[in-house]
């Protein structure tokens, strides 16, 4: 919210080019009106935010539809947006579920513009349905993000980093870490390291401080996890550890998970190309630099990534030919609101956060004033309406009829 009210006091007329005097020639960015955004579980409160903010800072109204699951936080949101100052029915907060109010939305033509984050297959159905009404749609999506380790790595540092790649939040992030590629000359040391840690994480209730990891979200996303698991054990897959629903004292019956790791994949194993969005990794070796820039950019999908170096020049070059549109280099889930998130290919269209997230909520209007004045300065008007003794041709000038 801070950064979008700082963004929202900037001069909007900027331009990157000088103007020409003559005509005068502005560009203004404007509301473009009633945005609706339709926001997945995982994060409740964060997706609200991520909407709302750079929604009403650029002047538009909003309508939040948030997951059924978690429908609570929004209403909460919208509660304290009130209580605020907005006015009403600038944050707007309709719950309900997808195939109804989602679909709604996405085909009114009240509506302007959608932002949805959520699963790539719905994010599919969002496009198909907005371009009904040629509406803008920003799509966050799902992901399968690489996290590539080399063989200079400082193995420690490297393992707690990978660790918390994969098992925040349960691994439920679109942007977790779950396909990690290890250099040969380290893959049997680092995966060691981390199937050792991963079994010290402690799955517990969510509210328990205690707990390092808590509860997937729903049974069935449960069910889906254990599915993944069976799925890369019969494709050949190792179950390094985990792989089972873990059991927390007092919660029986709870959704719970163990962290698992699955090595000896190969990168088009289904559990190394499909999303699933809950605590296991898989490990898949390979021998040099380009090796892993193509096998991690060998995915449907491309939102984020990660390089763990020593070598931060090496760790640069990787990452500049990784397809995702966030790269971390040492580091992982960093999100900054000042600068962009969002997919490449299958992960998405447009972008969250700064400057450009910010575009996402503004029509950009280009107004042209003509200051010269008189029928002598529009000769080109003559290949239409010709006048006498006139050459019926435009000069040569850099602004020139067309559209
Ligand atoms: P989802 O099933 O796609 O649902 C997301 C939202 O869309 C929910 O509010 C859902 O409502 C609504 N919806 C469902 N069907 C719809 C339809 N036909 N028309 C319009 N809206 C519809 O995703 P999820 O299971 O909540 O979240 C997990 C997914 O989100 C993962 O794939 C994850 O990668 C992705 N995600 C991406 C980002 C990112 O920034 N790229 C961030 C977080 C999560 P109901 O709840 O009522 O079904």
């Amino acid at each position: 919210f801070r950064v979008f009210a700082e963004l929202a006091g900037r001069d909007e007329n900027e331009e990157p080019l000088p103007r020409s005097p003559i005509p005068y020639n502005y560009v203004r960015r404007e509301p473009m009106g009633v945005c609706a955004a339709i926001t997945p579980w995982n994060f409740p409160l964060q997706m609200a935010a991520w909407k709302i903010a750079p929604a009403i800072a650029a002047g538009n109204s909003v309508i939040l539809k948030p997951a059924s699951y978690t429908p609570l936080t929004s209403i909460e949101v919208g509660r304290i947006c009130l209580e605020a100052g907005i006015p009403e029915g600038v944050v707007n907060v309709l719950p309900g579920p997808g195939a109804a109010a989602g679909e709604e939305l996405v085909a009114s033509p009240l509506v302007d513009k959608v932002a949805f984050t959520g699963s790539t297959e719905v994010g599919r159905r969002i496009m198909q349905i907005a371009s009904g009404t040629v509406k803008k749609v920003t799509l966050e999506l799902g992901g399968k993000s690489p996290s590539i380790v080399t063989d200079d790595v400082d193995l420690d540092y490297a393992v707690e980093g990978v660790l918390w790649g994969i098992f925040f939040h349960q691994g439920q992030v679109c942007s977790a870490g779950s396909r990690l590629f290890l250099h040969r000359d380290v893959h049997d040391d680092v995966a060691a390291a981390l199937v050792k840690r991963a079994d010290t994480v402690r799955v517990g209730s969510a509210v328990d401080p205690a707990s390092d990891i808590g509860p997937i979200v729903s049974q069935g996303q449960l069910e889906t996890v254990e599915r993944y698991v069976g799925i890369g054990r019969d494709e050949g897959a190792e179950l390094a550890t985990g792989g089972e629903r873990a059991v927390v004292e007092g919660h029986d019956g709870g959704f719970y998970f163990q962290p698992t790791v699955l090595t000896n994949v190969d990168n088009g194993m289904k559990v190394a190309q499909e999303e699933i969005f809950g605590p296991v990794l898989v490990v898949v070796p390979f021998e040099d630099d380009d090796e892993a820039v193509r096998l991690a950019n060998d995915s449907i999908y491309g939102l984020a990534g990660a390089v763990w170096s020593r070598d931060v020049p090496r760790a640069i070059s990787i990452a500049e030919r990784l397809r995702t549109g966030t790269v971390w280099i040492n580091d992982y889930h960093m999100i900054n609101p000042r600068y962009p998130f969002g997919g490449y290919k299958q992960s998405g269209i447009g972008r969250e956060h700064g400057t450009i997230g910010f575009d996402e909520y503004r029509e950009t209007k280009h107004i042209h004033v003509d200051l010269a004045g008189g029928r002598d300065k529009h000769p080109w008007w003559d290949t239409l309406l010709p006048r006498e003794g006139a050459a019926g041709r435009p000069p040569r000038g850099e602004a020139r009829p067309g559209g």
